[in-house]
């Protein structure tokens, strides 16, 4: 994640990259986020900045190996926290968080409930952890530079927790850095509230929310339902449906909403690759959807989702161009009918 690919917080960016610029760092810095609203996004984009090898004006390069290692969320010296269920600790659900993450990074805290399968129960981050924090924070930093906690979530954090961890954050050792993203500062213990600087997340614009919440669009309903069409036409190999749904998708009343459709029909089509790798858990698939979706995964070969998702992109980019969109859609449904 570079500082590029955050929406909508520039003044926070330019305040994030002065800090790493001039050397003068907090060593803790809390995100306000709306639920959704990108504080993971902004923690991780700050990190690569701290840990790229080849910053270049105000932006990590997004491809050196400390860059690959943050991105991947692989990075030795960055450790992540959040609620998990009763005394569990969150470095048993790496790989989940990590595909989370990858998938959506402004996931929202039930996307993470469903990712961890504890929805309805009450996700806590416990005294253990912080004591495991403690502990990794106590050995020097493997690659030599900043040792970065990253905590989502300290409401969730008991009193014990709290009060283990507050020393690390009182006296902080050196070159350590703890980034904390909370959706109700009000609720975070006033010890460690009053020990960070606090940074407010501005609540993205309906445009760049609509962009990472897909799903949330007015047109939602609507693109779900000639995905559908379009995706049950092609595994009842009906050839006349298909053309059928690409001629639907021509005749969506804008461009904009021809661009959306394929935005939308991505986000799908990650779906379906999810529940095919065994994650949908992550898939934040709706209930009403389950049965489609998980017909399409077990019907659709292996390679669909990628290799439509590449034609829908290039869809979405010709869309705006001058073409004419019937032969722009009927192209597309014969190229994803023939994968
Ligand atoms: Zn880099």
């Amino acid at each position: 994640m570079r500082f590029a690919d955050i929406r909508g917080c520039d003044g926070l960016v330019e305040a994030l990259a002065g800090m790493v610029d001039s050397g003068r760092i907090p060593h803790a810095i809390m995100f306000h986020e709306d639920d959704g609203g990108g504080g993971i996004p902004l923690a991780l984009a700050f990190l690569q900045y701290l840990y790229c090898q080849d910053r270049r004006s105000g932006d990590s390069c997004g491809a050196c190996p400390e860059c690959n290692k943050v991105s991947k969320l692989i990075h030795p010296d960055i450790h992540f926290i959040f609620p998990v269920a009763g005394k569990d600790l969150s470095s048993r659900y790496m790989e989940e968080w990590r595909e989370l993450v990858k998938e959506n990074p402004w996931f929202r805290e039930s996307d993470l409930d469903a990712a961890l399968g504890i929805e309805g129960k009450q996700g806590i981050i416990s005294v253990a952890e912080s004591r495991g924090i403690i502990d990794a924070l106590s050995l020097s930093a493997v690659q030599g530079g900043w040792r970065s906690v990253v905590i989502y979530l300290p409401e969730k954090m008991n009193q014990q927790a709290a009060n283990a961890l507050l020393k690390s954050l009182e006296e902080p050792s050196e070159s350590t850095l703890f980034l904390l993203v909370t959706h109700s500062p009000e609720a975070v213990m006033t010890t460690i509230f009053s020990r960070c600087l606090h940074m407010r997340i501005p609540p993205l614009s309906e445009e760049d929310f609509l962009a990472v919440h897909p799903e949330n669009s007015p047109d939602y309903n609507a693109f779900s339902d000639l995905f559908h069409d379009l995706v049950v036409a092609i595994e009842e190999r009906d050839l006349t449906a298909t053309i059928e749904a690409g001629e639907a998708m021509a005749a969506l009343p804008s461009r904009e909403k021809q661009k959306n459709f394929c935005r939308a029909a991505g986000e799908s089509l990650r779906r379906i690759f999810l529940l095919q790798q065994g994650l949908g858990s992550i898939a934040r698939i709706p209930e009403d959807e389950m049965d489609f979706y998980k017909d399409a995964a077990a019907k659709l070969p292996k390679k669909f989702p990628r290799m439509a998702l590449a034609w829908f992109d290039r869809a979405a980019k010709l869309v705006g161009a001058n073409v004419n969109q019937k032969i722009l859609f009927s192209d597309l449904t014969g190229r994803l009918f023939t994968i």
